[in-house]
């Protein structure tokens, strides 16, 4: 079984290191031309809307899969009748536009912020006056890690907002006083077996995930993030790994948005759980049944962004990343993951970490 991964960087070169453990290969297609993933396997070095190495990688491989949303959907369906594409395309269409996720979120009663489609600075005066400020406006298309937002706290700021976001296809979201964020992950196969992982607590700073702690120790949270993620999963007849971020507040959940793909806020599996997302990506897109995905222990992961000091490489405590990328400010390059038997001893252990990380960062020339 060949497996052709659509995106080279770290999620793929971590779902290359699962592939491989169960004996299959990997194509990638990537336009850069020393990407994380090519450890694992050949690139094929080509824009993500190149028809023609697209149809070359459907060509050499059984299955097509992507490790990013933002793959042209239209590029990807021409391909579509050559080789079967999970996650399947509907998902990855209605992910790209934050309007129609949030109409799906609706449809499926999964509880949202309050929002309202954006299509001129009118809408936006009129969707401050029927939700109130602060809002956050989004591009409906192409934003990640916080890119494309603004946050808007007065009326006088409409018309730079509604500039600055590019003056189209906006939406506006009420401004959620959450307690924290939080994200669960399931997985589906080809028969539609689901299995899904515990919920995992979050920490960003600047849009950019920074630190994840799982599980979530609440009965009710979980019961509720099980229950949306589920709804998803079946109505998109999804075959693969789907995360659903979400804000908490209080006893209840509302979901941000979801990513057809395996996630950063679940790179904790990997140690931290019987099977890891990584794993179970690749087996429900080769048509395997999902592994279990139980915890084993109490799993906390800390993102290493812009710099990969000496001092994550000398510790001890915790499972070092390394996606072997070059380091820029705000880039991804590696993660820290530990296990421990108890939630205190984890978040030590965190604490840790970032103290000696951050460190470790603030000292001059310690990017390696
Ligand atoms: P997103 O790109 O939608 O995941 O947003 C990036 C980050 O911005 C989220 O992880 C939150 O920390 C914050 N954020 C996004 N939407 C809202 C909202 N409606 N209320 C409060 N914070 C938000």
């Amino acid at each position: 079984m060949r497996i052709g991964i659509i995106g080279a960087g770290q999620l793929g070169q971590m779902l290359g290191f699962a592939a491989r453990a169960h004996g299959y290969t990997c194509l990638f297609l990537d336009p850069s031309a020393k990407p994380p993933a090519a450890r694992i396997g050949p690139v094929i070095q080509a824009r993500f809307d190149d028809r023609v190495a697209l149809a070359v990688l459907a060509d050499k491989c059984d299955v097509l899969t992507y490790e990013f949303e933002n793959v042209p959907v239209d590029a990807l369906a021409d391909v579509a009748d050559l080789v079967p594409i999970y996650p399947p395309l509907d998902a990855l269409r209605q992910a790209q536009d934050r309007l129609s996720e949030k109409q799906l979120f609706t449809a499926l009663h999964i509880p949202i912020p309050e929002y309202r489609a954006i299509d001129s600075s009118d809408d936006l005066h009129d969707a401050a006056a029927a939700i109130g400020l602060p809002l956050v406006l989004k591009t409906r298309r192409l934003g990640y890690d916080g890119k494309g937002q603004f946050v808007l706290r007065s009326t006088g700021q409409v018309d730079e907002a509604w500039q600055d976001l590019g003056a189209k296809d906006l939406i506006a979201e009420q401004w959620v006083e959450f307690d924290y964020e939080a994200s669960v992950i399931g997985v589906r196969s080809i028969s539609g077996d689901i299995v899904t992982y515990c919920l995992t607590r979050n920490e960003h700073a600047d849009g950019i995930l920074r630190i994840s702690r799982a599980p979530v120790e609440d009965a009710g949270l979980t019961e509720q993030a099980n229950a949306h993620i589920r709804r998803l999963l079946r109505h998109l007849d999804y075959v693969g790994v789907l995360a659903l971020e979400l804000f908490v507040t209080g006893d209840r959940l509302l979901a941000n948005e979801f990513a057809p793909r395996v996630h950063n806020s679940g790179h904790w599996t990997i140690e931290g759980a019987e099977t890891s997302q990584f794993s179970n990506h690749v087996m429900a897109v080769a048509g395997a049944q999902p592994g279990p995905t139980g915890n084993r222990g109490h799993a906390g992961m800390v993102n290493l962004i812009s710099h990969l000091p000496n001092a994550a490489r000398q510790l001890t405590a915790g499972s070092l990343h390394d996606y072997g990328k070059t380091p820029r400010p705000g880039r991804k390059l590696g993660h820290i993951t530990v296990v421990a038997d108890s939630a205190a001893a984890r978040d030590r252990l965190i604490d840790e970490i970032c103290d000696s990380v951050t460190k470790s960062s603030s000292q001059a020339g310690t990017a390696t």
